[in-house]
């Protein structure tokens, strides 16, 4: 299978079953999104979402949130990841803002890194949810995901990022990833891919090459040689396992479908 051919599957299976993807975390303006994104970095939209809605009643613009400081910041944060850190990112990040960029979120990826608490990994999802800019955020899904399928052979996330919006058209680079965010998050899990129940078999080199006989493509036998050969920390046989191929009691049955995102709430801006 070419490279070409792997991403048409892929793109195209996508287009078809998942059409709408979006964030998970909730937000009702472009200030809000940031902070959000900016919070759920090494933690779950889950969490995020349940300490937003105080944290955005009570500081409800940019200039609400200069004006507080770190130490009461972290007070409605300190349930999330590195809160410490977080509190303070938010806090010069809104400074910066209205000293700098008028409290104008930008939209080019070079000024909104230079924001605290703004990587290339959130600045993306920034441009490309508000500005709805061709940019690929890289988080550890994407990364994983796109590596196992084979559309990237990547040791960086920024390598990652490159090599996708190389090869996915332009017009669906912002929706892509959402779309491998919740098939990593639903079905292709880090330390067991729900292989058994995905449908993106047909394209994916791991698959291929790790859960199935490579002489039989697609269909689901023993690996070739019991000698472990491993990718990442998963050998063949743990692959295997991990893929539910191999009766597992009690393993819940999907249709291997990424749940269909719930109706949004969001406001539009
Ligand atoms: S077949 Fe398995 S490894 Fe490939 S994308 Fe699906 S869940 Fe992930």
């Amino acid at each position: 299978m070419t490279l070409k051919e792997r991403y048409e599957g892929v793109i195209g299976y996508f287009r078809t079953h998942v059409p709408v993807a979006e964030t998970e975390l909730n937000y009702s303006n472009p200030y809000e999104l940031i902070v959000a994104v900016i919070l759920s970095a090494q933690c779950t939209d889950k969490r995020i979402n349940q300490v937003t809605p105080k944290l955005f009643k009570d500081f409800p613009t940019v200039e609400a949130l200069a004006a507080s400081n770190s130490d009461t910041i972290f007070q409605y944060i300190r349930s999330v990841s590195y809160p410490n850190n977080k509190a303070k990112h938010l806090v010069n990040m809104a400074n910066m803002l209205l000293t700098d960029f008028d409290g104008v979120i930008p939209s080019e990826i070079e000024q909104l890194v230079k924001l605290p608490g703004v990587g290339r990994k959130t600045a993306n999802v920034v441009a490309s949810v508000i500005y709805e800019k061709p940019a690929m955020a890289v988080d550890t899904h994407v990364f994983r995901v796109s590596n196992r399928i084979g559309l990237t052979k990547a040791k960086t996330p920024l390598q990652s990022e490159q090599q996708l919006v190389k090869h996915i058209p332009q017009e669906f680079i912002a929706t892509a990833h959402h779309w491998l965010i919740l098939h990593g998050r639903y079905i292709c899990l880090a330390r067991t891919p729900k292989c058994g129940v995905c449908p993106l078999t047909p394209w994916c080199r791991y698959f291929k090459t790790q859960v199935i006989r490579e002489d039989a493509p697609h269909s689901i036998g023993a690996p070739k040689s019991s000698a472990a050969t491993s990718i990442g920390s998963v050998t063949k046989k743990q692959a295997v396992k991990k893929a539910g191929l191999t009766p597992q009691p009690g393993r819940k049955k999907t249709d291997g479908k990424v749940p269909a995102k719930k109706p949004s709430t969001k406001k539009s801006f």
